[in-house]
């Protein structure tokens, strides 16, 4: 109950939750940092599957080892680590470490153990499999115990009570088993947040295509219109090598901070498509990013860093936006695209401030209007890819391996206000996909027709009336 008497929604949803069974033994949250108000940051949510009564130190520590004391304690991220909230989740699974499934070398299923866990998913460590699977309810269990626990989550870390290597991730969610460091989460999350192509190759063909819409890859070898041409020095040749700089290599150059034209990446291409230095992470995971890629990675953040303007918060006072019941929130949405078709699934109504960021990069992206007024707009990098993490070993870099899923879930963010006895036959959620351009500057136009981009409409959902919407959404729109 709110301080003035009203049930608030989420009392309503949490009351709902809770009354039904959970397969896990217990559920505890613990805020590793915070550094602002949980909607205005990118707020990582990590959960374990597989940990058991007595393994709950160990998950501790494995998670420390890779995100406290590993990728947030690393260049880009620590400099950055204003911009998120790291909470841990502790489910307590009733069978200690996870199922497994073994493949044959034709592809196929030849043995499967079973474990009762907090999610049930299955460590594979197979690349061609993506290296680990969900079980049936594992992606069910994970939204109710997140939905629940950590509502204002916005990227996923699953950690899987297995010693192997792998990982898997996509459409803001990573699965990762206790073999890999974070040198291979910071790779992975250069493709899920920052929208960055591979600089390796692992083959010798020759790229055939249009320019890339990454920002780190380009078939222009024109320096004067090459698209990081202001990155490279004057006296840098352009282009500047293959896999390593032509000789002779000026002194001091720095293989991962100095920038050139360098033939080959996009995972298989030797030749005919260009990347900027001769080794970044998105080549080999452990050099830094180098200054293509962390500038496209330094956009996704920014919004979230704490002196940024923060939406829902009039005076720019964030402390009197955090109490209760002042208008300044917003609602989650979790929406479904599934066979062309999208339906809210779920809607949560969580405190402010919140940042929308309001950047389209290519790749899919959502707007949500009210007439003629847009009430949210944001990138789902990601969405609709499950990609298995490349292997970077001794015998060099191996591709991912991608799969596309039929269904995938997306989260939509608008200020309650906006929502608030709006006029549900106005409303209309629009998810397109975006080809090229970047809409930094976006017009006032629907997203689906603006000119500026290469739009491709995916789904829309229009003309609603009450009885098309989850009750969660319905008492937000038309409260008592
Ligand atoms: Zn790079």
């Amino acid at each position: 109950m709110r301080a003035d008497g009203t049930s608030s929604l989420r009392d309503w949803l949490r009351s709902d939750l809770s009354a039904s069974e959970v397969p896990w033994l217990a559920a505890s949250v613990t805020t590793l940092f915070q550094s602002g108000p949980p909607g205005s940051r990118i707020t990582v949510a990590v959960v374990g599957d597989g940990f058991g009564p007595q393994d709950q130190d160990a998950y501790n520590t494995a998670v420390d080892t890779l995100l406290t004391n590993g990728l947030f304690a690393q260049d880009f991220f620590e400099a950055n680590k204003a911009a998120f909230n790291i909470v841990r989740v502790n489910l307590v699974s009733l069978e200690s470490g996870v199922g497994t499934k073994t493949y044959g070398t034709d592809g196929n299923l030849i043995r499967q153990d079973d474990r009762d866990t907090a999610l049930g998913a299955y460590y594979n460590g197979d690349w061609a499999h993506l290296w680990i699977e969900d079980g049936p309810s594992t992606a069910g269990r994970l939204a109710s115990a997140l939905s629940e626990l950590v509502p204002e989550h916005q990227l996923k870390l699953v950690v899987l009570n297995n010693p192997g290597r792998g990982g898997r991730g996509g459409n803001w969610r990573a699965t990762v088993p206790l073999g890999i460091g974070w040198p291979t989460l910071a790779h992975e999350f250069g493709h899920a947040m920052g929208r960055l192509g591979d600089e390796y190759h692992d083959r010798d063909e020759t790229y055939g295509d249009t320019e890339p819409t990454v920002p780190n890859l380009t078939t222009n070898t024109d320096r004067a219109t090459l698209k990081w041409g202001r990155s490279v020095r004057a006296e840098t040749l352009v282009p500047t090598g293959g896999d390593d700089y032509t000789p002779p290599k000026p002194s001091g150059w720095d293989d991962s901070q100095d920038v050139g034209l360098f033939e080959g990446g996009g995972g298989s291409y030797r030749f005919g498509v260009y990347r900027p230095v001769v080794n970044c992470r998105m080549r080999k995971n452990n050099p830094e990013f180098c200054p293509v890629c962390a500038k496209a990675m330094t956009e996704v953040v920014a919004p979230y860093l704490a002196n940024a303007p923060l939406i829902g918060v009039g005076s720019g006072d964030t402390t009197a936006a955090l109490s209760e019941g002042d208008g300044t929130g917003y609602v989650r949405l979790v929406v479904r695209l599934e066979q062309g078709v999208l339906r809210v699934l779920e809607a949560r109504e969580l405190d402010g401030p919140f940042v929308e960021t309001g950047l389209v990069t290519q790749g899919f992206a959502h707007e949500v209007r009210i007439g003629d007024r847009r009430v949210a707009l944001g990138s789902l990098p990601d969405a609709g890819v499950s990609r298995g993490f490349s292997e970077i070993g001794t015998d060099g870099p191996r591709e991912h391996v991608v799969h596309r899923p039929d269904a995938f879930d997306f989260v939509v963010r608008v200020a309650s206000a906006e929502l608030r006895g709006a006029d549900l036959s106005e409303l209309t959620v629009d998810l397109v996909s975006v080809g090229a351009g970047r809409g930094d500057a976006l017009g006032e136009v629907p997203l689906r027709e603006d000119p500026a981009l290469d739009v491709t409409p995916i789904a829309s959902l229009a003309d609603l009336s009450v009885a098309d919407l989850p009750m969660s959404l319905r008492r937000i729109v038309e409260p008592e």
